[in-house]
């Protein structure tokens, strides 16, 4: 049986931290499927239909690797793609209390899934999308934050906004 997993987010917008988790994530498994959440709680700066055009164009040298989008229950998203797998990255303590509530909680819902903790590589244990529109907003450079399209994409957002 292939393995599949499924990296879920927001990826509003993808970063360098996002590129090497799902970058080593492919190296491990047989298809990675990075899927975009829809949450219409948040009020997010790109489109789901602009988050994926970044996404597939910074992941297109992997071969293994998918760019799609789900509502709903992530759970659900991942039977329905007949993957085994989720893989999360983890920057900092404040991030595992939310991901072990999430863990387990999917777990309930269907044990066959397995989720799979990958630390941050150090170099990005500071690095959200939160972090760079916020340095973005106020037309700082983030080119060492993410890939130059994102980067070009941030520009002309907050040109027009
Ligand atoms: P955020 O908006 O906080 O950057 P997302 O919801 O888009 O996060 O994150 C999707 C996944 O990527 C989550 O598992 C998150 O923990 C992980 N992730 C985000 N940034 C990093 C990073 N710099 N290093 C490792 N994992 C990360």
């Amino acid at each position: 049986m292939a393995s599949i997993a499924v990296c879920p987010g927001s990826f509003d917008p993808v970063t360098l931290g996002h590129l090497d988790i799902i970058t080593r994530g492919a190296k491990v498994f047989d298809k990675v499927i990075v899927a975009v959440l829809n949450n219409r709680n948040k009020q997010p700066l790109f489109t789901v239909e602009e988050r994926m055009e970044l996404l597939r164009e910074t992941t297109k040298d992997l071969k293994n690797v998918e760019v799609d989008h789900f509502n709903g229950l992530l759970i659900d998203y991942v039977k329905k793609q007949n993957a085994n797998a989720i893989i999360k990255g983890l920057r900092a303590v404040s991030d595992f209390e939310y991901e072990l509530q999430m863990a387990a909680i999917n777990r309930k819902l269907d044990e066959e899934v397995e989720t799979f903790f990958m630390m941050t590589n150090n170099k990005y244990s500071y690095l959200s999308s939160s972090i760079v529109k916020e340095v973005a907003k106020y037309q700082a450079p983030v080119g060492d934050l993410v890939p130059e399209v994102v980067e070009e994409a941030l520009r002309k957002k907050y040109a027009f906004s």
